[in-house]
């Protein structure tokens, strides 16, 4: 009987919880609505990527779920002890390793995304995996190196993400067990719950082959997913840039009061504006490299335009800038 009275006195505790100074190696937790929460990546932890909890009532849903399961983990006992409910939903935005690879820790709960991602899930996992523990080892050593090595403050911290990131790499190479969605959705999905409804929107690539994004109607709340950087270089060498600038459109047109990138803090709709201005002046680069005839071994010296010199990510510029010129120069 005491064991029972606990166990409701400590579910009615949790479920009244707020993520007012509620945080993690991994992550940090914060609210935006009643039962509405970003989980933003933090330097140095395992979860790379952003991730959303929503709480529909009486199931929560959790938006994109990390590199490593160590840190799916840590989200998946954030996300039931601030709602109160076990995850019934968890989406993958787009097939991105940080974005997926978390999957298997949610036993139970349905897993969503679209056709594509899932097909490209299946076909690229295991040999991801496999590459990865071929040179993970040097990337951490590379990493410490730099580290050791460095005076700017800016450069350091970028370091240190990358740091974090062949190590949630190497942590989640041990268990790994690749964990397929297992509900597809290739337009759109409302899920209704008793307290909210939530919009699961793709309108195809953009900044991958497949992208989905989730909306919050009432609250104005847009959870990007990878298709909003802030702070951060985008990652764009597979992208179709065209397809991604007129999803922006689309989410522009939303009218989000809140936009929860993929990486980088929080946002509102104007950082929507970065990012197409973001990918306008990659489009511009790339339309004079065609014009000039840029060897593709000169891209290197194409520096980054002085207004994005501050973001992180830096190094995704020149790959990315070399894959999508290529593509060009093959048309
Ligand atoms: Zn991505």
């Amino acid at each position: 009987m005491r064991g029972l009275f606990s166990l409701v006195f400590s579910l009615t505790l949790v479920s009244g919880l707020t993520a007012q100074g509620y945080s993690s190696v991994h992550f940090e937790y914060r609210q935006l609505a009643d039962g509405v929460f970003a989980a933003i990546h933090k330097t140095g932890g395992y979860g790379i990527c952003n991730a959303g909890i929503v709480s529909l009532g009486k199931e929560t849903l959790v938006f994109d779920c990390c590199l490593s399961p160590e840190a799916a983990r840590d989200l998946k006992k954030a996300a039931e002890e601030l709602t109160g409910n076990q995850v019934k939903y968890v989406v993958n935005s787009h097939y991105h390793n940080d974005h997926v690879r978390g999957n298997q820790v949610f036993t139970g709960a349905r897993i969503i995304a679209t056709t594509r991602t899932r097909a490209l899930m299946e076909k690229l996992s295991a040999a991801e995996v496999e590459d990865e523990k071929l040179s993970v080892d040097e990337r951490l050593a590379d990493a410490a190196f730099k580290i050791a090595n460095e005076e700017d403050t800016t450069r350091m911290a970028e370091h240190q993400l990358w740091l974090g990131y062949y190590q949630s790499m190497k942590s989640s190479h041990a268990e790994y067990k690749l964990t397929l969605p297992d509900y597809l959705v290739d337009d759109s999905l409302s899920l209704k719950g008793k307290k909210r409804s939530v919009q699961l929107i793709s309108k195809g690539g953009g900044h991958s082959e497949s992208d989905m994004i989730m909306w919050l109607p009432a609250e104005k709340i847009l959870f990007a997913g990878d298709l909003v950087f802030i702070g951060f270089h985008p990652w764009f060498g597979e992208a179709d840039i065209p397809g991604w600038l007129s999803y922006l459109q689309y989410m522009k047109r939303l009218g989000p009061a809140v936009v929860v990138p993929g990486h980088g803090d929080t946002g509102k709709s104007a950082d929507i504006d970065e990012m197409s201005g973001y990918l306008t002046s990659v489009e511009t680069i790339l339309a004079e490299m065609v014009r000039n005839k840029i060897p593709v071994n000169r891209i290197g010296a194409i520096h980054v335009p002085e207004k994005y010199n501050s973001l992180y990510f830096r190094n995704f510029f020149t790959p990315g800038l070399t894959l999508q010129y290529q593509k060009k120069i093959r048309k």
